[in-house]
């Protein structure tokens, strides 16, 4: 006993312990590029508007929990959001879907429940990614396997790393974990020519696709084409073949694209092959839930609905993705701008063509601790910026301490 409670202590998670340094750091100029929410154009926190008419609208008094799955007219926008309404009347009974607790609780409701009953012999995860793919699915015991993702010389898509490791490696019913849009880190997605390289390889081998789709309407500023690969997986894995492929399901977070980080919404949706019933899926996803949590977090699920449920509001809401979307877009073409004016040593224009709330900046772990050290300007070791934390306030010091760490 004394044994199992004399535990080493685990490292403290890279980013929310340099949240915590920069919390702490008193200099009038500091920058926070660390994390992943969107800040308006003063630094702030942005409520978006369309949440807030939602709040306004709704004068809930309710505060009972909401079912073991989640609320249904939540789940079904969800499901709506994610596969647009054709699909959704085409996937019919072939889903099952259930709320959870933001992204993070699918991504991990999804790999117990893999582990459990798909019994992948490894699960393939880009390298790099979200950190938290790693640590979800070391708990599951499944053998995690990197694949490459990045091509540091070219700042592309590593498409021939990633599809001959997994030509190599991957067996049938192996699990691949996919971010829809928006990659994080790298801020570089996949062409649809290329991912139509990776579905050919999916559909043949078998395998298992994950997408953790955490930035739906961060890409392109448009929820549907941001959903887009997620489609067309969805269309030729069940529809136009006859793969036996196991199927495929999306983890899928409205932190980001509702600003509603700490309310904890999110979906899974479990997409079945034709020949199976998704009902046993469903009920074991819910025996998951109730054993974790029992219900939900109604509160957000509900500013969620309110918004997707009411044209007028979701117009709003679509006019807020393009609002973050586009301030993120033209902070990356200042970002890029100054420190070529500067004549910063390098090609930057990867800045500016990057997808999403981050930049792969190619800036080196000592350049981005002397950024830190010296200039009080916060990002991720691998170089990662969140492009968020920009505003015309401070761009011109952050390129200004980039170009001196170069000195
Ligand atoms: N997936 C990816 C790729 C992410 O970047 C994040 C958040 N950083 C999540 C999932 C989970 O987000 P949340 O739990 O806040 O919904």
């Amino acid at each position: 006993c004394e044994q199992y409670l004399d535990l080493p202590i685990t490292p403290v998670d890279t980013a929310f312990g340099l949240m915590a340094e920069y919390d702490a750091d008193p200099h009038p100029s500091k920058v926070s590029l660390i994390a992943g929410a969107y800040r308006d154009e003063n630094g702030s926190p942005w409520v978006l508007p369309s949440v807030q008419e939602a709040k306004a609208r709704l004068k809930d008094d309710n505060h009972e929990y909401l079912g073991i799955a989640g609320s249904p007219a939540f789940v079904n926008l969800a499901l709506l959001l994610t596969f647009g309404s054709k699909l959704t009347t085409k996937l019919n009974k072939n889903i099952a879907s259930i709320q959870t607790v933001s992204g993070t609780g699918a991504n991990h409701m999804v790999a117990v429940f893999l582990a459990r009953h798909l019994r992948p012999a490894r699960v393939f995860i880009p390298e790099p990614t979200w950190i938290n793919h790693q640590t979800i699915w070391a708990q599951t015991g499944v053998p995690l396997e990197d694949y490459p993702y990045y091509e540091p010389q070219s700042r592309s898509v590593d498409l021939d790393g990633m599809l001959s490791l997994l030509e190599d490696k991957a067996e049938a019913n192996d699990v691949v974990i996919l971010q829809a849009c928006a990659h994080n880190p790298t801020g570089v997605d996949l062409s649809r020519s290329q991912w139509a390289q990776v579905m050919e390889l999916v559909l043949r081998k078998k395998l298992y696709v994950v997408f953790d789709s955490a930035y739906q309407g961060f890409a392109t500023g448009d929820p549907d084409t941001d959903a887009w690969v997620i489609r067309y997986f969805t269309e030729e894995l069940l529809f136009d073949s006859d793969s036996e492929c196991p199927g495929l399901c999306v983890a899928q977070s409205f932190s980001k694209n509702f600003g509603l980080y700490g309310e904890r919404v999110g979906a899974i949706h479990l997409v079945v092959p034709r020949h199976l019933s998704p009902q046993g899926a469903l009920s074991e996803l819910k025996t998951l839930a109730r054993a974790e949590y029992s219900n939900p977090p109604r509160f957000g699920a509900r500013i969620v609905e309110t918004i997707l449920a009411n044209d007028e509001l979701k117009r709003q809401w679509k006019r807020d993705l393009v609002t973050m979307s586009s301030r993120i877009k033209a902070m990356r073409r200042i970002l890029c701008k100054q420190l070529e004016e500067q004549n910063t040593p390098g090609d930057w224009s990867h800045i500016e063509s990057q997808i999403g709330m981050f930049s792969y900046t190619g800036l080196s772990a000592m350049m981005v601790a002397r950024l830190r050290t010296q200039f009080h300007i916060y990002l991720l070791p691998s170089g990662r910026a969140s492009i968020c934390g920009l505003n015309v306030g401070n761009a011109d010091y952050v390129a200004s301490a980039i170009k001196q760490v170069f000195g």
